[in-house]
């Protein structure tokens, strides 16, 4: 898997201070997708061990408390994405208890492959489907066209509605 972009600290994608990595790939070819240059899954820099460790660090690190981790793009749910994403996943529930999971993804919650599903159980808020211009509102809040749905896939999430 390769990435486009790391913030270490982010207050725009998802609720509170959190960690967020853009990776590279993704097949939907939205139109008006804000962030063509993701597509090709060969761009950007490879996702690396030094990298995953680097967000393990962040999740965790005490001077700037962290909610949880974001993972958009591009796609993470693209099929090449799945093994890295798996293992950053494992990594994060292993190391950073009580940290969130937040996931963006171009398929809808129930076209997934079954590869695909295998990832929900590690992910707290799964923003599904494609952007769809027609439907495109700025004031939609962690979304970006009106048919998106924020799936609460964990009940400690459904408690912080
Ligand atoms: S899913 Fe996201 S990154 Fe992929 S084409 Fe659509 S808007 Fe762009």
């Amino acid at each position: 898997m390769n990435y486009h972009q790391y913030y270490p600290v982010d207050v725009v994608n998802g609720p509170g201070t959190r960690v967020t990595l853009f990776v590279s790939g993704c097949e939907h070819q939205c139109r008006g997708c804000y962030n063509q240059s993701t597509w090709d899954p060969r761009s950007g820099h490879p996702f690396d061990g030094a990298m995953a460790d680097r967000i393990i660090a962040d999740l965790n690190d005490s001077r700037i408390p962290r909610r949880g981790l974001s993972l958009s793009g591009g796609d993470p749910l693209f099929p090449g994405n799945l093994d890295a994403i798996k293992a950053l996943l494992l990594r994060v529930k292993e190391e950073c208890p009580g940290k969130d999971v937040w996931l963006w993804t171009g398929y809808r919650l129930d076209e997934l492959s079954p590869a695909q599903q295998a990832l929900l159980p590690l992910i707290d808020v799964l923003v599904d489907g494609k952007f769809v211009q027609e439907q495109a509102d700025p004031s939609l809040r962690f979304r970006g066209s009106a048919n998106q749905v924020i799936h609460l896939l964990k009940e400690s999430q459904q408690a912080q509605k």
